[in-house]
């Protein structure tokens, strides 16, 4: 498993979903747990998107990378010392720019559990969760669906909120089955669009895999989700099969999937209202100069 990026750990996941985590991959960790520099969230307070600016931690001087050192070691075959950041608490705070009173304050926690076995030494797993954060998680998406009121139906508006509610209080499963029904709408939506064209193969269509289906849909989908089979390997699952870390963990990136489909319908529809306000201009030019 990859360990998500400092962003999506800051802003996508829920509370709760620990990522395991080990030898080099504890540099993107540190990324995380040392996070700097500026970011673009939606602000509770503004009520709009905004860029907030890292408060940064002090970073020790041992948990910066040494890509030179790395480099040297690997030609001489030494094996490279990792990091070792303590099990602790660890938080990330930043200023929205428009306003320094407005904050984003996320906690991280670093934990290990030692695996009884008879090797020397014991096996030792490290994991890192969030653990808190203000905004909550509902506050911060439920505020940011609504930008989606126009694109989506009302029954899959509620059913987006309420999959976040549940995600926010760590109902894994729960959370993912309303994105997999918004999903699953959505792809079904450009399914109903793409067989009016007279070359649409319904039958191969009705045997394939989620996977296969949206590759088929491609011409109609963003193309994100084409290139990205794997967020689609839970969607086959019954729901039976499902755990609530698995659902968590996936939570994020079918949120994501969800959210592109409905940023370019956004975005199409803010064309077509210009295009609209535009021949407005263009025929009252017109009657204007005539006149
Ligand atoms: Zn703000």
């Amino acid at each position: 498993m990859t360990i998500p990026k400092p962003l999506e750990f800051l802003l996508g996941l829920p509370l709760y979903a620990p990522v395991a985590y080990e030898g080099e991959q504890v540099w993107d960790v540190l990324e995380v747990l040392y996070f700097s520099g500026t970011y673009d969230s939606f602000c509770v307070k503004c009520k709009r998107e905004s860029t907030f600016k890292v408060s940064a931690p002090h970073r020790p001087d041992e948990y910066k990378r040494n890509y030179v050192r790395e480099k040297w070691e690997r030609q001489h075959g030494v094996d490279s010392e990792h990091p070792l950041p303590p099990s602790a608490v660890y938080s990330v705070g930043a200023n929205c720019t428009r306003h320094e009173s407005h904050r984003q304050d996320f906690l991280f926690f670093i934990d290990y559990q030692i695996i009884p076995s008879d090797s020397d030494p014991p096996i030792v797993k490290w994991s890192i969760q969030k653990i808190g954060q203000q905004p909550s998680y509902g506050d911060l998406h439920l505020l940011q669906v609504k930008k989606y009121t126009h694109v989506l139906s009302k029954a899959q508006l509620g059913e987006l909120t309420r999959a976040i509610g549940l995600a926010s209080h760590d109902v894994g499963v729960g959370a993912y089955v309303y994105l997999r029904r918004i999903f699953e709408n959505l792809v079904e939506e450009a399914h109903v669009v793409a067989k009016e064209a007279s070359s649409w193969d319904e039958d191969s269509y009705s045997r394939c895999r989620m996977g296969e289906k949206i590759s088929m849909l491609k011409a109609h989908l963003p193309t994100f989700l084409v290139e990205h089979p794997g967020m689609y390997s839970l969607l086959s699952k019954g729901i039976h099969e499902l755990s609530e870390d698995e659902c968590l963990k996936h939570f994020a990136t079918l949120r994501l999937g969800i959210e592109l489909i409905l940023d370019e319908r956004l975005e199409a529809r803010e064309r077509a209202n210009k295009i609209a306000a535009a021949k407005a201009a263009i025929q009252k030019a017109v009657g204007d100069a005539g006149a």
